[in-house]
Formats: structure tokens, sequence, C-alpha cells
């Protein structure tokens, strides 16, 4: 992961005040026009005009920080803050958030610039020896519908297929999983050994073929999942799969899984759990 620095020079923007972070607010920019990427937002903070900012911005390409952590950005001002807010962060939660914008740029590829988001946060977790719980969506400490895709049903059909509610659970899920998945990303060493993963949720018999929870198996493998969210389609290890929604969660049968992640699988549905196995041929 590449972060690069740019830090802003507008002191209605960065007023240089030290702070000690408690968490992290998630935002979108909510600019939907072509070219409003992350440096595009990081000229627009630095604006002598305005009095906004944010310590990151991500986008498809890149990661922005705009200003260091441990000093305060206007991301989350308002007239009043949820109670939540008031009682974990404190009566003005920028003097101890650490703010991150996810663009939405129509010329951006959003799965990509969601990739990296999640990348970030859970590189930010880590070096405070943080949870999923010291994350906030805007929406959380001031009420206001940022980020919309992760706070009204409507944008979160059409950027995840998901509720808002199962979209930011997936969002911590995925930040989780990097957190502390770390021992079973070891590609080099899947194809000899055979590695369990527990399911969150169970698969599932259609017709004597096998479906398993996509995601939850191929990063539990360390595969990468990847989802167009305009063309619908998924892809596992760069190879396309047939995905089947159910509530949210997209299946795919366990032969065309374990093709895409060149691994053979086997579900024990009764322990809720999948076993990858190399085939024995590869050394
Ligand atoms: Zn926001």
């Amino acid at each position: 992961m590449r972060i690069t620095d740019c830090f802003l020079t507008n002191p209605n923007a960065r007023p240089g005040k030290t702070i000690r972070p408690k968490g992290v607010v998630i935002h979108w920019t909510a600019n939907k026009t072509s070219g409003a990427n992350a440096m595009a937002n990081r000229n627009y903070f630095n604006k002598p005009t305005t009095i906004a900012s944010a310590h990151y911005i991500v986008d498809d390409r890149q990661i922005i920080r705009c200003l260091p952590e441990n000093e305060m950005a206007y991301h989350v001002g308002a007239k009043s803050y949820k109670q939540d807010a008031l009682n974990r962060l404190s009566s003005y939660p920028n003097n101890c958030t650490i703010g991150i914008e996810m663009c939405v740029n129509a010329d951006g590829r959003f799965s990509e610039m969601y990739r990296k988001t999640v990348e970030l946060v859970s590189h930010i977790l880590k070096q405070y020896g943080w949870g999923v719980d010291k994350l906030w969506r805007h929406f959380d400490v001031t009420g206001k519908n940022c980020p919309a895709f992760f706070v009204t049903n409507q944008e979160a059909l059409a950027y995840f297929g998901v509720t808002a509610v199962m979209a930011w659970e997936n969002f911590k899920k995925d930040v989780q999983r990097l957190l502390t998945d770390d021992s079973l990303v070891r590609e080099d060493a899947l194809p000899r050994c055979a590695i369990q993963i527990e399911l969150p949720e169970t698969g599932a018999l259609h017709e004597g073929v096998a479906y398993l929870p996509l995601r939850a198996v191929a990063e539990g493998a360390g595969g990468k999942v990847e989802w167009d969210p305009l063309t619908k389609g998924v892809k596992v290890n760069g190879r396309e799969v047939t995905a089947h929604n159910v509530n949210g969660i997209s299946y795919t049968s366990a032969r065309e899984l374990a093709e895409a992640l060149k691994l053979q699988a086997t579900w024990d549905a009764e322990r809720k759990t999948v076993i990858l196995h190399g085939n024995g041929k590869r050394n």
C-alpha cells in the first residue's frame, strides 16, 4: 500500500492543532462527477476559501494524505452530535478523529477505491492497536447522510447490491479480515498445505451442488475478490465466477470457486467449515 503525502497549506483547512486520535471517521465525497478524484478533492481543500478537510482521500488510483494524523482536520464538525459520539469521542469530535474520504467519481473504479480504503483503514487500526469498533460513519457522529452508500438503502443497493446496514457491516468485516487473517495470506504456501476456513455463513446444497459463501472462502484462502458494480460480475483471482446473491451474500459453486483458487475444496456442512487443499501434483 502506498500513501502519497500532499499536505495542505491552507490554514483554514489545516489549523495546525495537535490532536490525539480516538477513532476513524469514514466519509464519501458525494461528488460523482468525472475527475472528482483524490487529487481534485485535495486541491479543493487547499483553496483558501475552503474550511473543510480530511486526513486521507482515497480514489481508485491513490491514497492521498492531506495532513498528519496527529493534526486536526475539519471533517466532522456540526451544530450537534449524537450522544454515543459525545460519550465515546468528545464534545468536538474533530479534535480526536482521523477522517477518510472515499471518492465516487464516475471515471474511477469503485471496487478498486473500496479495496484501497479497506487496506488503509486496517493499516491505521493496526498502528493504534484498535479494532473495528473504532470505526465511525460520519452519520454515526452527526446524523449526516455520509457516506450515503453506508447510510441509505437506495445508495447501498446501487453500489453494493445490499442494504446500507449490511454494506457497512461488510465493510467492517473486510477490514477485520485484513486485521486478523494475515496468517492465511501466504499464497506461496497454499498449494501444498490444507487450510480450514470457518464460515460466518454456512454453505448450501442446491440440486446436488454445494454452494459456498464466495468472499469468506476466497479471501480466507488468500484469494482476491473483485466486484464490478457495473456488470454485477464477480472475479476471483482475476477469473470470472458465477455468483448468486442470497440475502446480501454471494454464493458460488464449490467446484467453480476451487478452480479459481487452484485448490480443491471440501465442504463440511456440519462444522460450517471448508477445507482447501492442493491437488497433490503441484510442488
Ligand atoms: Zn462526511
